[in-house]
């Protein structure tokens, strides 16, 4: 085996693990709804909110759903600082 393929072989198993690892669990939106219409497009994936419309977009499914949640919680302290 050359370094490259042992390169290769550790990037699949990294990625594997990496994958098994990163389960995202989406929460619920701010508005309580815990549905989302998902659309894929050839370079990114976008999620929104079944009920108030609101979205993210990421590169991937496992980064809009990281996103998702990020933005969950960035909402929520908006509709704090607003009440
Ligand atoms: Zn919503």
């Amino acid at each position: 085996m050359t370094l490259e393929e042992l390169k290769e072989e550790a990037k699949k198993h990294g990625y594997n693990l990496i994958k098994q690892k990163e389960k995202v669990y989406l929460q619920p939106c701010v508005c309580g709804c815990n549905r989302r219409a998902k659309w894929y497009s050839a370079y990114s994936i976008t999620l929104k909110c079944n009920n108030c419309g609101r979205s993210v977009t990421g590169d991937t499914e496992l980064d809009a759903k990281k996103q998702w949640n990020r933005m969950v919680e960035e909402w929520a302290k908006q509709e704090n600082t607003t009440q």
